[in-house]
């Protein structure tokens, strides 16, 4: 496809550079999207805000095993996390798991410098320290005036605030989860397989908190509901019950918005789309918005290219049918907004079999709860008699769409 400049950027009698597609993003969705559309010949530019990819990271990273399928992140910046300890209010636990899948914890900051590396190396060109405040559509394509480009395709992947769907009239995210995680050394205890997640309405009101064992460090956070305040200081006081913090150091503080209205409808223009975050595509339920944007992003790069070299009417037309509609998870949300139970009702729940049961099947059965297997497993199934599993099912249901 570069014979659609040959390969070389090109200066317009204006002045202005001229690319394929142009990429305003560099983190999951842009950079995968980069890589792709790179791959397929076409000549890229991903203009991002941070002087560094890896700096001032915003979220956890956890990645699904699905996520793993669709990147192959080197084995240094990851670790297999196998299980999933479920702690009530009270700390009382229950362990989930399914033979043969696994989380990933990863190394976020290194992730984002070799994404950028791989999008180069298939011929993508990023530029650190660009950050796009002006756009605007023109007949053929998009021009960004302060970077002096012009693109004939253009890609919003900047982030939950996209700045790049609002200068295009597009609907902005109005709903949110706000997340908070401390980074420490130095904490003793943690179980290293485990995923540690803790249900308390009072420090989580509207979602969960968690401990994980990642590369190197203990990433230790919690997301709730907006107009609630992350209580992360209460949270760490709580955990000193179950996990050995006198040497423990905070290495990094994360934090971000996380956008939980589902996919929005309106989410491209003539010749523009938004991706990952940008459009929405985060799921509702469980905030989970590495593996979309991964596969979007991916997706993308193939769909574009083929918009520009005629095959197709719009990269939309490739794409629109993997827009997520999460309509079971936006009316769990919706169950999670409004009829938070209480920390009572959460302790006595851990300790029933049938509880223990319902999560096993949330976490890890295929459909989760829209299965009728399930429920059937439910109904005949003994108290410690174990569920049938499903590898396939923490991306549909914990993290991903
Ligand atoms: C605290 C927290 C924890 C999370 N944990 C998980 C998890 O464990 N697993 C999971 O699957 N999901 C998780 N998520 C969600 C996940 O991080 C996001 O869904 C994902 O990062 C979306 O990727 P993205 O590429 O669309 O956008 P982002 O990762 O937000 O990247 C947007 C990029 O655009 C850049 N940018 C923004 N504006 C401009 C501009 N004007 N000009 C140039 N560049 C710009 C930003 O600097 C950034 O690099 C978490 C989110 C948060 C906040």
């Amino acid at each position: 496809m570069k014979g659609h400049t040959n390969g070389e950027k090109y200066s317009m009698s204006d002045g202005m550079n001229s690319f394929d597609t142009v990429i305003v993003g560099g983190s999951y969705a842009g950079l995968s999207c980069a890589r792709s559309a790179a791959a397929h010949g076409l000549d890229t530019l991903v203009l991002e805000r941070k002087k560094d990819l890896g700096e001032k990271i915003r979220t956890t990273g956890i990645f699904v095993g699905e996520a793993a399928d669709v990147l192959d992140v080197p084995a240094r910046l990851k670790r297999d996390i196998h299980g999933v300890r479920l702690y009530a209010p009270n700390l009382q636990s229950v362990d989930l798991e399914s033979p043969g899948y696994r989380f990933q914890a990863i190394n976020t900051p290194d992730l984002m410098r070799w994404m950028g590396q791989q999008a180069e190396l298939n011929g993508a060109e990023v530029r650190t320290g660009e950050n796009v405040a002006q756009l605007r559509e023109i007949k053929d394509g998009v021009e960004f005036s302060k970077q002096n480009v012009r693109a004939r395709f253009g890609v919003g992947a900047d982030g939950a605030r996209s700045n790049y769907g609002r200068l295009l009239g597009l609907p902005e995210n109005k709903e949110f989860l706000v997340g908070a995680e401390v980074e420490m050394s130095g904490v003793r205890g943690v179980d290293q397989d485990r995923l540690h997640v803790f249900l308390d309405s009072e420090i989580a009101p509207g979602y969960i908190a968690w401990v994980v064992p990642g590369v190197g460090v203990t990433q230790i956070g919690l997301a709730v509901r907006k107009p609630h305040k992350p209580q992360l200081e209460r949270f760490l006081e709580k955990l000193r019950k179950l996990f050995d913090f006198r040497d423990a150091k905070v290495v990094e503080r994360r934090g971000g918005l996380i956008p939980c209205g589902g996919a929005k409808r309106e989410w491209y223009t003539d010749r523009s789309i938004l991706l990952g975050d940008a459009a929405g595509w985060v799921s509702p339920l469980t905030a989970g918005g590495i593996h979309p944007s991964l596969q979007v992003g991916k997706a993308a790069g193939v769909a574009i290219a083929d918009f520009l070299d005629g095959r197709i009417s719009h990269p939309a037309a490739l794409l629109e049918w993997r827009r997520p509609e999460w309509r079971t998870k936006q009316m769990l949300r919706w169950g999670m907004d409004n009829i938070a139970l209480p920390n009572s009702l959460l302790n006595l729940a851990i300790g029933n079999p049938l509880f223990a049961k319902l999560s096993q099947i949330i976490f890890f059965h295929h459909r989760g709860l829209k299965d009728p297997e399930a429920w059937k497993a439910i109904a005949s199934s003994e108290q410690g008699e174990s569920l049938p599993v499903d590898r396939q099912s923490l991306a549909e249901w914990f993290l991903s769409p």
